[in-house]
This record gives C-alpha cells, structure tokens and sequence, in this order.
C-alpha cells in the first residue's frame, strides 16, 4: 500500500502524538506538534497562492524549523528545493531560477552570505530561524487548517541538486513514489517507531534524506546537529541511546581517530551507514571492531539509477567493494561505446531502480546524456564510474571517468594509487589525480596530509611510494597540504586540486 510522508506522520501523530519526532539541543517537537506546525506552514502557502507543483526552496543549516517547513511543505503539494549553504551567491540564483522557487527560506549564515545579490531574489524572502533582517518564518505561518491535497507517486517531491563534484550542479527530480520506495526500503533495516537517528549530514543531501525522511516516516525520532563535530557526535549518540545514523566516510575518519572513542557507550546502535564518497576497507574493518552493531554502506546517486549495497558486518571479506544491487535494482557494465560488458571485465556502472529521477530539470540534454538503454529498451542511468563485477556479484569502484588517468596510453586508476598511499604510517589523508604532462598526455599527482605532529618530507613519501609500485603507476610529485579540499557532504574536489596544480606549476 503506498502512503505518503504528511499523511505517515498525521497517522503518528493520531496514534502516538507524545513521541518524540525531531530533537535538536535542547528544543524538541512531538509527533501532535510537528503535525499542527506542518498544518500552519501548508496553509501558509496555500494562503500564498502556491500550487501542488510549484517550489518551495530553502537554504541553511539542519534545524527543526527546517523540517517543519519539508513537510508541511509537501502537505501543500509543494516541491521542496533544498539548496547548499555552501553554493556562491550566483549559483543560489541559478538554482532559484531553475526551480522556479516561489518562496525562499533562509537562516543568519545565509542571508549575511547572500547580502551582496539579495536585490536579484525575485521570490519573498523569509528567515526560518527568525533572524532580523527579512520578514520571520513565525510570522510567516498561518493559523488555519490547510485544504487535504491527494499527493499522488508520480507528483514531485523534492528537487536535489547533485553534489557539483565533477561540475555544475543539476537539479534532480524525485517523486513521493521514489521517496516511498526509500521508507520501504528502510523497514529492511530496522528502522521503525523506535529508531533514534543522529542526522548530521546537511539536509539538503539525498545522503541525509534517505535516512531522515525514512525516520520520521516510520515514527521515529531524529536527533539534529546543524554542524558535525566529532566530539559532539559521540556525546549524543550516547546521551541519546541513538540506534541509527548517516555519516559520510570523512565523518567516520574523524570519529575513529578520536582517542577517546572507546570511553563512549554506543551499545544502543543497531545500524549505521555510510554513503556518497570512497569508504576505505581498512576504515570498515575498524569501526566493525569498535563501533556495537551493523554497517551498511550503500553506492548510489541522486539521480536513482541503481544502488549497491554492501552489509559489512555479514561480508567481512568483501570490504574492498560496494556490496551487490540492492533488491529489485539492476545493474550493469558497459563500455565506450555502450556496449554491455560480461560480468568480471570493467567499465561503466549503469543501474535501473524503482526509484530513479525522470529527469533533469530545464537540462532535456544533460538527462539524454545520462541516459542507456538495453536491447530490451530498459532504461538505465549512467553513473560516471568505473567499476567490474566480480564472480559473486560484488562490485568494486575504481573512479570516476573523469577522475581515471591516462598516462602514456595506460589507463591508470587514481584509487589504485591511493589506496597504496594510504599505507605510509606517517599520513592521514591522500588524494591522486591526473595533471596534464607534455610526455605523457597524463600524470599522476600526490596530494597529502601528514598526521597531527608529524613532519614528513615530499620527496621522501614520493621516493618511498614509487619503489613499491610498477613503472607507470608512478607519481610525478608529491605535494605536502593541510587539508584536502572537500565538498559539504565531504567528496573530495579533484578537479579543485587539478586547477590548483594548473595554476601553480601548469
Ligand atoms: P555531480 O553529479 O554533480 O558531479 P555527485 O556525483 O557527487 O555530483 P551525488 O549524486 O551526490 O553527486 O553522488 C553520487 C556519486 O558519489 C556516485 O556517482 C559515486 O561517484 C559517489 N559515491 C556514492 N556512493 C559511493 C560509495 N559507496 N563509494 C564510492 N563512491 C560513492
Ligand atoms: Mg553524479
């Protein structure tokens, strides 16, 4: 039976009203309360004149007013916008444009960011944390019942802007049938009326959406932070007894590399996962050591074409890889030319899923692109990696397209090299990517980060590296930095790295 997420949390809201749905410091909100504030935000815009259809965008960090307005949002029909606070001004008007946003939310942080093009927001602008300075979200919401809106599976939920890692980010349209299929998909993994979730990604990343939305769908609880912060992660993981959680991988770094990590008590999770950027097998095997209960990694992206997912603690021995295709998703390889590859050899991943974008928004071209269809005519989405599956069926990534290195004709993989990098004990953090070389076409290029207190020399990690690998996977250089540029949801930016390195010895 397909449900939809106002009429889930209504449901809660008659059924157990005093439980808490949404945490964040010392403020909380109950199921009765998020369903009576998500009430007032959906008569707000219907007040507006905002149609089922049309786009509410919001830009700032996690909050509850931030969940409210999600939802109450999708009460009225609305499509929910999320954008980064992390975006330039420039590339928060192109959003706001494309998505055709009717109203726009912000916090302090944001609207102190976007001073400079506040005179090109054509939409009304509104405070969500009540700020001065712009009209306040509070007075903004209405006191009246909304008019009940059928929200269909095909209607639009949210519109996602993909991470922007390889380029401009485009916006990704995702029905409620899509987002049904995610709370489906989470009752596999335990998540249900007891969950505690700490969400701690930002909340305008699927990454975070798929756990968050999932939580308050099935009537649990999720405890916010609006910035991660090691530390403060374990204290309320165990201050809040959390059974359930989304960190990227950086996260899971930070975390594990605390000494205090062991004097937490964290026997009240039950899963953990991870998901959006490389998660090094090593890594894996220590928080299966250290951190109670299971872990689940899942490869996938926004645009919905297909997921592998990888329970770590049930395949010990696989932790190099991304695990198999998830229930009722199909995965394949192809090559250059498009052409399907039999299993074991490598090339593209292209996957289908019940729960993939129709498209891009504005961009029929960049959708086309994306798109790979089989003899049958089942369509698939590209996802820019290169992988192989092996005999059993788990896949292994090896980079993005964009990232892989083709040096003297040879394909070189970045992860390859990084993952031999990473064994020098004096450093905590390496990149490879590929610079241009007059004689090669292509070279690879060290980037790393030495451990807190430890000085190590360039030449010496470089001298140490390509005595332990074979002639064309050598580095050309080794360059010593503080920290490796990530994105918000803590993806590696290479192609940052290669402009840098262009413009300093290019
Ligand atoms: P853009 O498409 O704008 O360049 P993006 O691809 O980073 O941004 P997302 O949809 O957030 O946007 O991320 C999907 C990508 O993240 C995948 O194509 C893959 O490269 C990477 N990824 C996701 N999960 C994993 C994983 N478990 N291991 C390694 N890489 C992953
Ligand atoms: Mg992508």
């Amino acid at each position: 039976p397909y449900s939809t997420l106002p009429e889930l949390i209504a449901q809660h809201a008659r059924e157990r009203g005093d439980h808490p749905a949404l945490m964040q410091d010392s403020a909380s909100l109950n199921y009765r309360e998020l369903d009576a504030q998500a009430d007032r935000v959906a008569a707000a815009l219907q007040r507006d004149g905002v149609k089922p259809g049309e786009a509410v965008a919001v830009c700032a960090a996690n909050s509850i007013n931030y969940s409210v307005l999600f939802i109450g949002a999708l009460r009225a029909g609305a499509v929910v916008a999320p954008l980064a606070p992390s975006s330039t001004p420039e590339s928060l008007l192109g959003m706001l444009s494309d998505s055709s946003a009717k109203l726009f939310f912000v916090d302090a942080a944001v609207r102190d960011a976007i001073i400079g093009v506040r005179d090109r927001i054509t939409a009304p602008l509104y405070s969500l944390d009540d700020s001065t300075g712009e009209a306040t979200y509070s007075g903004w919401l209405a006191d009246a019942k909304p008019d009940a809106v059928n929200l269909l599976p095909e209607m639009v939920f949210n519109i996602i802007y993909s991470s922007g890692t390889t380029g401009e980010p485009k916006g990704i349209v995702q029905s409620h049938g899509m987002r049904w299929a995610h709370i489906q998909r989470a009752l596999v993994f335990s998540y249900g009326p007891d969950s505690r979730t700490l969400i701690s990604t930002p909340l305008y990343s699927n990454t975070t959406l798929v756990s968050f939305l999932p939580t308050l769908g099935l009537g649990g609880t999720v405890v916010l932070m609006a910035k991660f912060d090691a530390a403060r992660y374990l204290a309320l993981a165990e201050q809040h007894k959390v059974t359930h959680t989304m960190l990227v991988p950086v996260q899971y770094q930070r975390i594990m590399a605390r000494e205090d990590f062991d004097s937490y008590d964290l026997s009240s999770f039950i899963m953990k996962f991870s998901t959006s950027a490389p998660f090094h097998a090593a890594l894996k095997a220590d928080i299966l050591q250290r951190w109670p209960g299971g872990l689940v990694e899942f490869y996938g992206m926004t645009e919905g074409g297909g997921s592998c997912i990888l329970p770590a603690h049930l395949h010990p021995t696989k932790l190099g890889t991304v695990g198999m295709p998830s229930e009722g998703h199909d995965m394949r390889v192809i090559d250059e030319d498009g052409v399907e590859l039999p299993r074991g050899e490598i090339g593209e991943v292209v996957g289908n899923s019940p729960a993939m974008m129709t498209g891009y928004l504005n961009k029929p071209e960049k959708t086309a692109e994306a798109e790979w269809y089989d003899s049958t005519g089942k369509r698939f989405i590209r996802t820019g990696d290169v992988g192989r599956f092996d005999e059993e069926g788990f896949l292994t990534l090896m980079d993005r397209k964009k990232d892989m290195i083709i040096s003297g004709g040879f394909n070189i993989y970045p992860s390859d090299l990084e993952a031999e990098l990473r064994q020098h004990s004096d450093l905590q953090d390496v990149t490879v990517v590929g610079v241009a070389s007059t004689s090669w076409g292509e070279t690879p290029v060290g980037y790393v980060v030495a451990k807190p207190g430890v000085q190590v020399s360039a030449e010496a990690v470089q001298a140490w590296f390509n005595e332990r690998v074979g002639k064309t996977q050598r580095l050309n250089r080794v360059i010593i930095t503080d920290e490796l540029p990530r994105s918000a949801i803590g993806k590696v930016l290479k192609r940052e790295l290669r402009d840098q390195f262009q413009a300093e010895f290019g």
